[in-house]
């Protein structure tokens, strides 16, 4: 039987910042990093598209969801922005801003990001690939870890195993058992967040695949109260919709549908306009046919597609009209096409396409000053098992370093 002082399960982003600090806190500790994948980090290679975008300039903890700010602050404070950025210059992984505020390798390679976790873990640690633990049973003053190889004893356990997203890396949610059968709960639902949103097969919203452009997204509440927004690039496929506005409104969307069936997503396709401006610019527009307005401000497919969806079937064709020629109802029917048009959501991706998992265990039964179980002594958490995502740029990374961090420095 190995003997370890320290095992850390889930060599991710999370697990190999604890394996790191646990190992630069403490080099005399035996520390055993396990990993189910045979090659490591695969999600580290694929995030921001090949480039991982290591963490944000600016991070705060309104960018998150699941447990309260306040807590998922007290983790980010620990371990905040510029730490990260020093950290990463320390093992040789310089970072860049982009314009948007995302950080960067200077390299733009993923790998670079990959090989110096790596590098840097291995002076302190073992990495077991290949070795997927099935079962953490608490012996009292040690942990039995058992998996497809020989029984490891751990004094005490990391669990960084990740959420659900993305099964083929590795992360399959077998995380979420261990930390039930070893005490902890796990929040009522554990959705796919950042994941792309379909609409029904024959909608002509499909029609428009390949265009992408700017938009705000807004999700209503049942009695018109709007609950978030993004304004960012969405992209129309040809299943539904995706892209970064679309992403960072899904999880909210799929939490509040959940609970709500009156629940409204809505996309603004031109975020300069608010509707009422809209609609109080159209009753005086003499000039212009809608079809002219929208010319120059959409792209064409796209203004024919919404025009056809309008004024199909009449004749003469109120898109030929100048637009305040156009009856009340049909002007307020163009405005609120082109604002406040209310996407007709048939569901999501699900994990197989979603860069995060909403939801997980929560962070009340974590002391947070060192990821310690309240529950089962000598056990710790960190990264996205449990219940924190974060939005598009950065954040879900500097999630599982902050974490990762205290856990490692804790254990
Ligand atoms: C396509 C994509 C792009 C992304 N891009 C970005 C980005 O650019 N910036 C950003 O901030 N975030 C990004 N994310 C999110 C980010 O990658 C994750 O939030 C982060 O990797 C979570 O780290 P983690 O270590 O907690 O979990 P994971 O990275 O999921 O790691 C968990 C590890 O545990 C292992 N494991 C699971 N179960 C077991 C078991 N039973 N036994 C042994 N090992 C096990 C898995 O093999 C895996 O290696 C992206 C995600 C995806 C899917």
């Amino acid at each position: 039987m190995t003997r370890a002082d320290i095992a850390i399960v889930g060599a991710g982003a999370a697990g190999l910042m604890a394996a790191i600090w646990a190992g630069r806190t403490n080099p005399n500790r035996k520390i055993i990093l396990l990993d189910g994948a045979e090659k490591i980090g695969r999600k580290i290679l694929i995030a921001g598209g090949g480039r991982c975008n290591v963490t944000h300039y600016v991070v705060d903890e309104q960018a998150y969801a699941g447990a309260s700010r306040n807590a998922i602050k007290k983790v980010l404070r620990q371990f905040d922005v510029e730490q990260t950025v020093k950290f990463f210059s320390q093992i040789g992984v310089k970072l860049k801003r982009e314009e948007t505020g995302k950080l960067f390798p200077t390299t733009d390679q993923a790998k670079t990001v990959l090989d110096a976790l790596l590098r840097e873990a291995k002076r302190f640690s073992t990495i077991l690939s290949g070795h997927r633990v099935d079962e953490i049973i608490d012996k009292g003053h040690q942990f039995e870890i058992t998996g497809n190889f020989d029984t490891i004893q751990a004094t005490k356990v990391v669990l960084a195993t990740g959420g659900k997203s993305i099964p083929k890396t590795g992360s399959d949610g077998r995380g979420y058992e261990m930390a039930q059968s070893l005490g902890h709960t796990l929040t009522p639902r554990i959705f796919p967040a950042l994941v792309p949103l379909t609409v029904p097969r024959n909608h002509w919203l499909r029609d428009l695949k390949g265009i992408t452009l700017p938009v705000r997204l807004e999700l209503w509440g049942p009695t018109g109260k709007l609950l978030e927004s993004f304004e960012n690039s969405m992209l129309c496929t040809h299943f539904g919709l995706s892209g970064p506005a679309v992403l960072d409104i899904s999880r909210y969307y799929l939490d509040a549908a959940a609970h709500d069936p009156d629940i409204k997503l809505t996309i603004n396709w031109l975020p300069q306009w608010e509707y009422d401006q809209l609609a109080g610019m159209f009753k005086k527009e003499r000039e212009k046919t809608a079809l002219q307005w929208m010319r120059g401000q959409l792209p064409e497919r796209m203004v024919k597609t919404l025009l056809s969806q309008l004024f199909e079937s009449a004749e003469p064709n109120p898109a030929n009209l100048a637009i305040n020629q156009l009856s009340k109802s049909d002007r307020q029917r163009l405005a609120k096409m082109l604002v406040r048009f209310e996407v007709p959501v048939a569901g999501d991706r699900g994990f197989d396409f979603a860069e995060v998992t909403a939801g997980g265990i929560p962070l009340k039964e974590l002391r947070l000053s060192t990821m310690s179980s309240r529950i089962c002594p000598n056990l710790h958490f960190c990264g996205e098992i449990l219940n924190v995502d974060g939005r598009i740029g950065g954040f879900n990374f500097q999630w599982a370093w902050s974490s990762g961090y205290l856990a490692g420095i804790s254990v």
